[in-house]
């Protein structure tokens, strides 16, 4: 099985083209990272089938890498460097930290255009807000649906902010794509592989939310299935997981997810620590912790007026709130060498 090839320092540009060709034509696509010193080719596609000695007799292979692991195109390994996303003129990965703000669920139009100039105003770069909306209970709120893409189409038009917005199911993809900036999957369709598929045929960065139990590795095998249909631009978020102790807190936010994430994989990871606690006094002391553990960005429940809200009012911050958290995260993000 051969997954990655290193070229030796001394490899000529004919004998790379000569391996990439190779590959190619054994029926495989590449990924190329040219280091300072080395070529590395990653191969693309299901490599079981393929000895190493394939390669390894080709003038300038160093040496052939198996990947053990199930992801690979997620994998640290296959593609060294941080993956860098630009939605319209936010980055997204390497040396900044992101934020993306709103509410909970898209409630009105006023509801959101002045939550959306407030976040925008204290550096918020992305607005969030739910149109179909997952319920725990079948009789909650479940969004304004179309209704909500429309005020999020004109609520991005008038600010300027990018948009996300969650995706239930396959059939709502190509009509949300038409407004969403991201498109989120939330925990409760980490592993809902039809729609891992459809976003993954898409050109159009993915949010994937960690379902409530799932393992790092069922975390990344799910990125993995977005990226295998061709789309490279996936982020993770750590949302919280189930665990003992719900009294306190909704969920246990797992800050050592990121820090492991920022290891295994080179693609984003964000925290949202309003659902990762379901406490909105928890939210700053939260943000800070998971940009100290290397997030790449952070998601923000907040709502003009908290306690009116259709859904979780509890965790969002009042704008007063999100303007203090953006205050009190500034010092972290520089001591961790990052820009907002
Ligand atoms: C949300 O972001 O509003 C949401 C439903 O989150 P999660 O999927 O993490 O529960
Ligand atoms: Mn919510």
């Amino acid at each position: 099985m051969a997954d990655i090839l290193i070229m030796s320092s001394s490899a000529t540009k004919k004998q790379i083209d000569n391996v990439i060709k190779k590959v190619k034509n054994l029926g495989f696509n590449v990924h190329i990272s040219k280091g300072a010193e080395k070529t590395i080719i990653g191969i693309i596609g299901d490599t079981r089938g393929i000895s190493d000695e394939t390669f390894k007799i080709l003038p300038g292979v160093a040496e052939v890498i198996s990947i053990l692991k199930e992801y690979k195109l997620a994998s640290r390994e296959f593609h060294p460097a941080d993956t860098l996303i630009k939605v319209g003129n936010v980055e997204i990965g390497r040396n900044t930290l992101t934020i993306i703000a709103g509410p909970c669920s898209v409630e009105s139009k006023a509801q959101l255009l002045k939550t959306a100039e407030f976040i925008k105003r204290c550096g918020g770069k992305i607005l969030r807000g739910g149109a179909f909306k997952p319920r725990t209970s079948p009789y909650s709120f479940s969004g304004l649906g179309f209704e909500g893409l429309k005020i999020l189409k004109d609520v991005k038009e008038q600010t300027g902010l990018a948009v996300i917005t969650e995706v239930l199911s396959p059939e709502d993809v190509d009509g949300t794509m038409e407004v969403a900036d991201i498109l989120q999957i939330g925990a409760r369709n980490m592993f809902n592989y039809r729609l891992l598929q459809k976003v993954g045929q898409v050109d159009k960065p993915v949010l994937l939310k960690r379902a409530f139990s799932a393992t790092i590795n069922e975390f990344l095998n799910c990125a993995e299935y977005i990226l295998k249909e061709g789309n490279r631009k996936v982020i993770l978020c750590e949302r919280g997981i189930r665990s003992f102790d719900s009294t306190f807190t909704r969920n246990t936010l797992d800050l050592s997810a990121v820090a492991v994430l920022k290891k295994e994989t080179h693609l984003p990871v964000f925290v949202d620590p309003s659902h990762g606690t379901g406490r909105r006094d928890l939210v700053i002391p939260m943000s800070k912790a998971s940009i100290a553990a290397g997030a790449d960005g952070l998601m923000i429940e907040v709502h003009p007026k908290p306690e009116e809200a259709l859904s979780d009012g509890f965790q969002s911050l009042s704008l007063e709130m999100f303007a203090r958290l953006m205050k009190d995260i500034f010092p972290v993000v520089k001591v961790i060498g990052k820009k907002l």
